[in-house]
């Protein structure tokens, strides 16, 4: 039987770790053709490129694209669609997590937060829509936050720069809602990836208790299904997002979060 996404082409940015790499296993699941991002060499990546091939039997690549630097990020939506034939899923997943309260927030933080977690965004958007316009076709979904809907204390980069993808999803939306694309935005809660780990340390640390204490309190303060989203939930609902069941869907942000902004 035919794949749902057979033969599409999906670049996922910020791929080789927790929610993008589980976003990007279920698009190749799915049948796409994967172009892989993130931080590592190329190196780095090779075992994680190996593995998705052999699993899924598509074509995977990988480029090691900053997503702070805009002269990067144009190559990396060059070379995927010069590698892979084209682009017809865009996932927006890079970002970066840095915790202060307003006054102590280096300046250099706020900056790479609001490169990585926002404008890198709006610099893969800019190449991506005439690609996709051309097709008739295209979905781009942005990994925002909670935090796009809400706010915590110490996060003052990450919740504007989650807010702003909000906006720029709705712009992009409203831009593209004649043309066969759809721009969504998912807003998870806590999921326990590398970047969750830090502050659950962190909370261990500074609260002088274990790692399983904190954790248990982490959910409690802000995720009312004490339970955390797992990766692979988040890749099914990309793949939702990409079928024929979404056509319609644009402009929007999609809460998983356990309740967590129902309170
Ligand atoms: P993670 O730390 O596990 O993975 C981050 C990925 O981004 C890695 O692949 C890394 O290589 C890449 N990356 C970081 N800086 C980069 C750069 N300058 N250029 C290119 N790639 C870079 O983090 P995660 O938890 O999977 O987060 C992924 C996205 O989900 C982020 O946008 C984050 O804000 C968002 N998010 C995470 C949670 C959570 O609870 N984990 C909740 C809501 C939203």
């Amino acid at each position: 039987m035919a794949k749902p996404l057979a033969n599409k082409v999906a670049l996922v940015t910020g791929s080789t770790s927790g929610i993008g790499l589980g976003i990007a296993s279920r698009l190749a699941a799915a049948g796409c053709h994967v172009m892989l991002n993130g931080i590592e060499t190329a190196a780095q990546a090779a075992p994680i490129v190996a593995k998705l091939k052999s699993q899924s039997r598509k074509k995977i690549s990988y480029h090691g694209a900053d997503m702070s630097r805009p002269d990067e990020v144009a190559d990396l939506v060059d070379a995927t669609v010069r590698d892979l034939g084209g682009l017809d899923i865009l996932v927006n997943n890079a970002g970066i997590q840095y915790t202060a309260c307003v006054e102590d927030f280096p300046v250099a933080k706020w900056d790479a937060i609001i490169g990585i977690n926002l404008s890198s965004s709006f610099h893969t958007m800019r190449k991506a829509v005439p690609v996709m316009r051309k097709a008739g076709w295209g979905r781009i979904i942005n990994i925002a936050s909670t935090h796009g809907l809400v706010a915590s204390v110490n996060k003052a980069a990450y919740v504007a720069a989650k807010h702003g993808v909000l906006g720029l999803t709705k712009v992009v939306a409203l831009e593209t809602a004649e043309s066969g694309i759809t721009v969504n935005a998912v807003c998870p809660g806590w999921v326990r990836t590398p970047l969750v780990e830090k502050q659950i340390d962190d909370l261990a640390s500074a609260e002088s208790i274990g790692k399983d204490e904190a954790v248990i309190k982490l959910l409690a303060a802000k995720q009312p299904s004490k339970r955390f989203t797992e990766v692979d939930q988040l890749g099914d609902l990309v793949v939702f997002l990409c079928s024929e069941a979404a056509a319609n869907m644009t402009g929007i942000a999609i809460p998983v979060d356990g309740g967590w902004t129902a309170q």
